[in-house]
């Protein structure tokens, strides 16, 4: 019984081709090793240099710049396969190139660009995305970190919560959102600006320990009197805001797919168990309710990866992707959280230990309602764009 080759009518043979590298990458390499790492909230080093030999931090980049001139229907691809078997290594991969080195190549100068994309695109650094505040990460506009213009360089001063890739040891730039003037038309005059790891005045925590992604990296970052020089600045000067949606918009897309990539792992496990653990003398797959259990999970996750292939295929043809990005996420985590509940369950106990697979898929599908906008955010996103009024 596999359900592995889900959709692929919609693929092209190159794409279809790169998913089953990956598929096979993920069940060699990563399955093996990660439970270890999770239970020790250890950072997957090993893994991650395995996945930039792959190309993976470079797929969407082009080759110019030491990418591998693919789309982003690929990396997200790369991520659903990789979740099936561990979220951690997937948002490790999500996070650096979709939210970390996408600001860098779609809003840097070309001399910023030459200067920091080739060694993120291999994958032997990783870049960070600074948005969310210890206050508050859905009012995206509430930004409190200011940075200042002093001669040739910006003061930043403020904290970040929550940062993934934050401070691991191949971790060089954080992307900081950063207030750098008064608002103009009552919107904030908010700016990106590239900090490079090691700069002074610039902290990272010791990470959080955390309910699920044990295995990934998350910190606090804090700014105090850090200089960079004027030209760490990305694009236009109070563009940032405007920006930075833009970057969610698509990194949404991504994390609905690894969304679809934990629903999916959650099926692969339960199909090998069911046909294995016997109850009362019967496999438990003979059950009717849990093969009605398994069919309900199948039909929502394919469902919600169709979801995702549609809102990247607009991407892929500069249509409009906003609304799409935005019901992928939704769909897809609420697939991902239902899956891991049941998924569970048909485990039994066993479901209920650490060392199971499905363990870690319970833990790790929560913060995928939360992260890069909560549900409550994306019903407001598809809201305003049904043109519906802003309202509290
Ligand atoms: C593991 C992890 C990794 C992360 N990685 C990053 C990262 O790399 N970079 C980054 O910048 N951020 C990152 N984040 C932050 C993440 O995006 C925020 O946690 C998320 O946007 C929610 O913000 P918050 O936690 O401050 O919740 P809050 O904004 O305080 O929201 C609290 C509750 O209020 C609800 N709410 C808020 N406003 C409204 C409204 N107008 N209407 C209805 N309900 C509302 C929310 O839906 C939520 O239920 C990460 C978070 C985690 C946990």
């Amino acid at each position: 019984m596999s359900t592995r080759n889900g959709a692929s009518v919609l693929l092209s043979d190159e794409h279809a081709q790169l998913r089953a590298n990956v598929e096979s990458f993920a069940r060699e390499e990563v399955a093996p090793f990660i439970g270890d790492l999770y239970a020790r909230e250890e950072f997957p080093y090993g893994i991650v240099a395995k996945m930039s030999e792959m190309g993976l931090f470079g797929l969407p980049f082009p080759e110019e710049y030491g990418g591998g001139g693919k789309d982003h229907l690929a990396l997200c691809l790369a991520v659903e396969e990789l979740a099936r078997v561990d979220s951690s290594v997937a948002i490790t991969l999500a996070a650096a190139v979709g939210l970390g080195t996408t600001p860098i190549y779609r809003y840097g100068s070309e001399e910023q660009k030459q200067r920091w994309l080739p060694p993120l695109c291999r994958g032997e650094q990783l870049a960070a995305f600074g948005l969310t505040e210890p206050s508050g990460g859905s009012d995206a506009a509430a930004v409190a970190t200011t940075a200042r213009r002093d001669g040739g360089e910006w003061v930043i001063n403020g904290t970040k919560a929550f940062i993934t890739n934050g401070g691991t040891q191949i971790t060089s730039v954080v992307t900081v959102a950063a207030v750098t003037g008064k608002p103009v038309n009552e919107r904030p005059q908010i700016s990106a600006i590239v900090v490079p790891a090691g700069t002074p005045g610039f902290t990272a925590s010791k990470k959080y320990s955390k309910v699920g992604w044990s295995a990934s990296d998350t910190r606090e970052l804090s700014f105090s009197d850090c200089r960079v020089p004027a030209d760490h600045l990305l694009g236009e000067e109070g563009r940032g805001y405007s920006q930075f949606l833009s970057v969610l918009d698509e990194g949404r897309i991504a994390v609905a797919a690894l969304s679809v990539g934990l629903a999916q792992g959650c099926i692969d496990e339960c199909l090998s168990y069911v046909s294995r653990r016997e109850v009362s003398g019967h496999k438990i797959g003979e059950y009717q309710a849990l093969q009605f259990k398994l069919a309900d999970m199948e039909a929502r996750t394919h469902a919600a990866r169709l979801t995702w292939y549609d809102a990247a295929a607009r991407l892929g043809t500069g249509k409009p992707f906003k609304k799409e990005a935005a019901i992928a996420k939704l769909i897809a985590s609420d697939a991902a959280m239902v899956n891991a509940r049941e998924a569970t369950q048909i485990f039994g106990g066993y479901g209920f230990l650490n060392e199971t697979p499905v363990g870690r898929f319970y833990r790790d599908a929560k913060i995928l309602e939360i992260g890069e906008g909560t549900s409550e955010i994306q019903r407001m996103i598809i809201a305003r764009q049904l043109g519906l009024p802003a309202h509290l």
